[in-house]
This record gives C-alpha cells, structure tokens and sequence, in this order.
C-alpha cells in the first residue's frame, strides 16, 4: 500500500490531488487548514474546524471530547509546537484511549 501523506496541521489523509490545499517545505496541508492566502490558518481555526468535523461526522464524540482529541492531535503535530499562540491548545488532553477510541471510529465510518 502506498504511503498516504496528511496535512502537517490537522493529520487529514489526503488520498486525491484536490484533499492538497497547499504544498510547503515543511509539507502538504489540507484544503481545509489553507486559508485563501495560501496559508496555513490560524491555530483557533484549525482547532476549531477539527472540533466540527468529529462532532458533525462522529456519533457519539460529545464536543468536550472532540476538543481534547483535536488537542492531542494537533499537539502531537511538529507544525503547531511553539505556534499555539491562541491557547485553544492549553487544557486538557484526550487520553490514549479516548484518542484511539475516536481515530477507529473515524476508520470504521
Ligand atoms: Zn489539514
């Protein structure tokens, strides 16, 4: 299977030509996480869109949960350390469960 590549700001797997809203040095990032600057968006909302997607697309991932699961991930990501500038990355994290609980419903869709 060939290595999928993801958006270095949100971890969306970006399986067509059109899921790559811009390609960086660093890396690709999403359609969604590039602004119409061509940019990569704000911290508060590539947050907050990762939030919408689990809570419109999951069931039962409470918005409380999908924020601390958005946290995690997007902590976890090269891109966002240092850049949190915001502080929707400040509080609480998902645990490993909670975080993997969600990702195998995401694969299960
Ligand atoms: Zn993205």
């Amino acid at each position: 299977m060939a290595v999928v590549k993801r958006c270095v700001s949100c971890t969306m797997p970006l399986f067509r030509e059109d899921d790559i809203g811009a390609e960086f040095d660093f890396g690709p990032a999403c359609v969604h996480c590039v602004g119409p600057d061509g940019k990569i968006r704000d911290c508060g909302d590539v947050f907050l869109g990762g939030v919408d997607f689990f809570v419109n697309n999951l069931e039962g991932v409470s918005r409380e949960l999908a924020e601390r699961v958005t946290r995690r991930n997007m902590r976890s990501l090269p891109y966002w350390r240092g850049r949190e500038g915001c502080g929707c990355l400040d509080g609480d994290e998902a645990t490993e469960e909670e975080f993997d609980s969600v990702l195998s419903k995401l694969m299960n869709r």
